[in-house]
């Protein structure tokens, strides 16, 4: 018998959610996480609709709609001049909250559901499947040791060193771009969203909860490494006309946007699960929210499974395959309307924002936004 029905390597959003879901069906869940504390880094903020729907089946839908800040709806703004805007309906809202504090939310749902299950500063070394179970090298703070688990799922992010050690091929998408990111104070209590498509390049601004602003700047060879906030300032304002308010020692980050795509969604009895299995621009906002989509479709098909004991995760690997796909085409879309233009192209974009924006296709374009049909 496997020392666990079920190994997670990672304790990420994705991973988290992966193990509430299993752990509410009465499944004997670990989650390895090599970090010590939970990850400071500030990165996804948007929750969509189907992140919401994932995170009400682990309970914990009321508490982030009660912390985040709910998005009205967005302007894409150009020279000075309001391209397109757009408002979420009621039965799609977008809600923003930074994901250091879903991260915690997940952390504390699971240490309800199973204390213990979360292994932290537990770096997995290693996997071997051996037929009816695997067999996972661990480093603990005494040394190497082995457990077991009749499934291992690596949920341990776009570097993923499961996937590499299983020799599945990491297939690059449309899509790249670098950008640069800092909060700002905004106590305005605007609800909207910020896309400024501008010559030189992206600038995005995103309200966030407790009266903050997020500005993300897509950064041109020509421009100074944006690592000051006062750098960052002048860009923003160069570019949009808008300087937002932001302390001297805010150290805005860089951040390099890419697309890729594992080959396989696992070998045997080690699955692929979120960054791991496919990676989505943060331009395009929905990596977390698609992990989560999947994480459910995971837990699905290890209930119907377990029984008889024979695992197939072909249906998983398709579903998480177009899925991803989609999100990956739209998310390079998005890209490519920031990307710094000018002259005939730069008028040819203006006009196509504009028609985006125009009544018979806004709600569709809202829907793309929104991850509709992914
Ligand atoms: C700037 C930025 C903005 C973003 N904005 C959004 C957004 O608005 N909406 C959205 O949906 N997504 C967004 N994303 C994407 C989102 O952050 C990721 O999709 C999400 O974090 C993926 O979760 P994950 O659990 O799969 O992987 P991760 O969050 O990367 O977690 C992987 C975990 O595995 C652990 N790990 C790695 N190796 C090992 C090992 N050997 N042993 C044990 N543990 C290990 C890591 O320490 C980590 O805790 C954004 C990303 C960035 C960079």
């Amino acid at each position: 018998m496997p020392d666990h029905e079920v190994v997670i390597v990672g304790a990420g959003p994705v991973g988290l959610l992966l193990a509430c879901l299993l752990v509410q069906e009465g499944i004997d869940v670990v989650v390895c996480e090599r970090r010590a504390e939970a990850d400071p880094r500030t990165r996804a903020i948007g929750i969509h609709r189907p992140g919401q729907d994932a995170l009400d089946a682990v309970e914990l839908g009321s508490s982030v709609r009660q912390r985040a800040l709910r998005l009205d709806g967005g302007d894409v703004i150009s020279r000075g001049r309001t391209l397109a805007s757009l408002s979420f309906t009621s039965d799609r809202p977008v809600l923003v909250l930074p994901q250091q504090q879903t991260d915690a939310l997940l952390r504390e749902r699971l240490g309800m559901l199973s204390p213990g299950a979360l292994l932290s500063a537990h770096a997995v070394r290693g996997v071997r499947d051996e037929g009816p179970f695997v067999r996972v090298s661990v480093d603990m703070s005494d040394g190497v040791r082995e457990i077991t688990g009749a499934l291992v799922v690596a949920a341990d992010g776009v570097r993923s060193p499961r996937r590499e050690e299983l020799g599945i091929a990491w297939r690059p998408r449309a899509g790249a771009g670098t950008y640069a990111m800092a909060d700002a104070v905004d106590v305005s209590g605007d609800r909207r969203a910020r896309l400024y498509c501008e010559p030189d390049g992206l600038v995005e601004s995103f309200p966030l909860p407790a009266g903050r602003r997020r500005w993300v700047v897509r950064r041109r060879s020509a421009d100074a490494e944006l690592l000051t906030a006062a750098a960052f300032l002048d860009v923003v304002e160069t570019r949009t006309g808008v300087r937002p308010e932001m302390p001297d020692e805010v150290a805005p980050s860089v951040f390099d946007a890419a697309q890729h795509t594992a080959r396989s969604h696992g070998r045997g009895r080690v699955v692929l699960l979120g960054d791991a299995q496919h990676e989505i621009s943060p331009i395009g906002g929905q990596g977390m929210n698609l992990g989560w989509m999947d994480a459910v479709r995971l837990a699905e098909t290890i209930v119907r499974d377990r029984a008889g004991g024979r695992y197939d995760f072909r249906g998983y690997g398709r579903r998480t395959r177009r899925s991803a796909r989609v999100a990956q085409r739209r998310s390079a879309f998005y890209m490519s309307m920031g990307r710094p233009v000018h002259g005939a192209s730069l008028v040819a974009r203006d006009i196509l924002i504009r028609t985006l924006g125009s009544a018979p296709l806004r709600r569709g374009s809202a829907g793309m936004i929104t991850m509709r049909g992914i």
